[in-house]
């Protein structure tokens, strides 16, 4: 038996696995609803299996990831060969504690930035309307409108990989900087993060979330499939500027599209492919290169084999 087989056989018995499941068109988990499959995509309901997969995963070498709302992924059309872990339902809580807030890394932002605001804690508001978990938010230093993750956090839990140590980090253990943080380099998961936020009069904070939501509606292409914006600022720049002046917008690749309305993001029309959304990723680098002399980068994580 295929060492993958004999995983899932073995979660299946699992009684914290939420779900696991073998050849899982990765479309279906991922916000662009594009890309790739997986072997195998195991949801774990508790932090207890969470852990104890990562564990097995690593003493049996079978390659993994782990991803949280799949809003800031791509997974090439070849597929993933191995084992894609997601934090299930028993790791989604908020708990508010005088003014901080904790949370398990399955939580939607959406809900850690309510419960702050519930809380009249300030802080968070910029985290509302970013579609992701809060392990994904904590892994990309996450932002918006003048805030990020790692302006607001005090500390986190992590699990190392390597020998399974789970371990605390403060924040300025992180090391976050623009969209990036300590856990691409060190491979380290996070499972828990705490928030030290300032008391605020609710009313101020909720102002602030829906004015935040109304630039968004307004400036982003919130009705198609997307990952967010494509590309990492660039020093000095906005990517998405670069791309409309060098005269990218609406430009179509099979279903995907650089967006009219917003040129940073690279939406899917209706059966892009992972390849159409990465061809016009490569267009719009070259021509910006061209034009400009500036390279981008892509914000989105892209993983798996080509076809
Ligand atoms: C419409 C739209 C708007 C967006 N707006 C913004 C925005 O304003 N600002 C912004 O920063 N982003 C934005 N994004 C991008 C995305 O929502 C964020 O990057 C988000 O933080 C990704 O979180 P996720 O849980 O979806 O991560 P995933 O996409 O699932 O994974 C992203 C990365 O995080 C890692 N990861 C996930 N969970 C963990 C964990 N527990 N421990 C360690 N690593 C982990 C994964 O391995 C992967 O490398 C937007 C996306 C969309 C679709």
């Amino acid at each position: 038996m295929r060492d993958i087989e004999r995983f899932i056989r073995e979660f299946e018995s699992d009684p914290d696995t939420e779900s696991v499941l073998a050849d899982v068109p990765m479309a279906e988990h991922c916000s662009f609803r594009a890309g790739g499959r997986a072997d195998c995509l195991l949801t774990s309901r508790s932090e207890a299996g969470f852990v104890r997969a990562l564990a097995r995963l690593r003493d049996a070498g079978l390659p993994y990831f782990v991803m949280g709302a799949g809003s800031n992924l791509l997974v090439r059309d070849g597929g993933f060969r191995g084992v894609i872990v997601k934090p299930g339902a028993d790791m989604r809580a908020v708990r508010v504690s005088g003014s901080r807030v904790v949370v398990m890394c399955g939580a939607p932002l959406s809900a850690l930035a309510s419960a702050a605001a519930d809380a009249a804690l300030g802080g968070l508001e910029f985290a509302q309307g970013i579609p992701g978990s809060v392990g994904g938010a904590v892994y990309m230093n996450a932002g918006a409108y003048g805030g990020d993750m790692g302006g607001a956090i005090e500390s986190a839990r992590a699990l190392r990989p390597d020998d399974g140590a789970i371990f605390s980090l403060r924040r300025d253990e992180m090391e976050f900087s623009y969209r990036s943080s300590s856990f691409s380099a060190s491979g380290a998961v996070v499972l828990e993060a705490v928030f030290a936020l300032a008391p605020d009069d609710a009313d101020a904070i909720r102002a602030r979330m829906s004015e935040f939501a109304r630039r968004r509606a307004e400036k982003q292409p919130l009705r198609l499939p997307s990952a967010g914006s494509f590309f990492k600022r660039p020093e000095g720049g906005f990517a998405g500027k670069l791309i409309e002046d060098a005269g990218l917008a609406g430009l179509a690749c099979g279903g995907a599209r650089v967006s009219p309305l917003h040129a940073g993001f690279i939406v899917n029309e209706g059966g892009a492919t992972a390849s159409d959304i990465l061809d016009l990723m490569e267009i719009a680098r070259s021509v910006v290169f061209d034009r400009f002399g500036v390279m981008l980068h892509p914000e989105v994580r892209i993983i798996g084999d080509d076809v």
